[in-house]
């Protein structure tokens, strides 16, 4: 599995496109393309990647912040501009196609009617396992000021978690074991941010999770100039798991 950061920033960072992560694997020899969240600043760092209109198979919304959701109509209308026509899937939590069909409305009005593709929607929630696009998905919710739902997708050889925002629960805690990558919200290095997650607690989670890697993502933007040495420290320093602070564009091999 490939796994590539377009974005890795909070709500308002100036200099960090909004968290977002594209997938690339295979599963029954069939190219699976997967993008989780998709906030207003993530379409351009996508159609850099590929301006293939036919390449996303699905996209993961972990709830309903602009940060993650407000680039769908920008991404909808471009691949109607070039005709594309593949299904698409959209999963998220339950209500997703309700939110989705109103931020196309409110952005362009009358356009979903004449997209040439269709739009799948699978609601997600905790107790449901999921099978789409070749991959399995499962689900649990965080600690965020929205209900905010963490993801862990399997392909057949691996397996990545993604927390969306918020701090961690028991439950996203029981849904990253043995992840061999583990995709957190940091928003601070440590100390106590209500709904967001620390550093400090993130790499415990994943240590105790028994994660392979972990990769930090939203930390917020004068965090991360002012405590960028420190965070890079404390990350090398820890044993027991491969701790990382990606860039926009950075990827991965799983
Ligand atoms: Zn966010
Ligand atoms: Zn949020």
């Amino acid at each position: 599995m490939k796994v590539i950061f377009l974005g890795v920033g909070e709500a308002c960072d100036e200099s960090y496109p909004n968290t977002s992560v594209w997938l690339q694997t295979r599963t029954e020899s069939v190219r699976r393309s997967l993008l989780l969240d998709c906030g207003f600043t993530v379409p351009p760092q996508y159609w850099r990647q590929t301006p293939d209109p036919e390449d996303l198979d699905a996209l993961w919304i972990s709830h309903f912040h602009g940060d993650h959701f407000f680039g769908i109509p920008a991404l909808l209308v471009r691949f109607w501009e070039m005709k594309r026509q593949k299904p698409l899937t959209i999963l998220g939590q339950s209500g997703v196609e309700d939110r989705v069909k109103d931020a196309m409305e409110l952005a362009y009005p009358n356009f979903l009617q004449k997209l040439q593709f269709p739009l799948e929607f699978i609601a997600a929630e905790p107790e449901r396992e999921v099978l789409a696009v070749g991959l399995k998905w499962r689900f649990a919710e965080n600690s965020h000021g929205q209900r905010d739902l963490a993801v862990r997708v399997e392909d057949d050889s691996c397996s990545v978690f993604y927390s969306g925002d918020g701090a961690p629960t028991p439950e996203t805690f029981q849904l990253a074991q043995g992840c061999h990558l583990v995709i957190h919200e940091a928003f601070r290095m440590e100390g106590t941010t209500p709904g967001h997650g620390t550093v400090r607690d993130c790499l415990q989670f994943a240590l105790q999770a028994h994660a392979a890697t972990l990769a930090l993502v939203h930390l917020q933007r004068d965090e991360r100039s002012t405590r960028y040495d420190a965070i890079q420290e404390l990350l090398n320093g820890t044993g027991g798991i491969h701790g990382l602070l990606p860039e926009p564009g950075d990827a991965l091999e799983l």
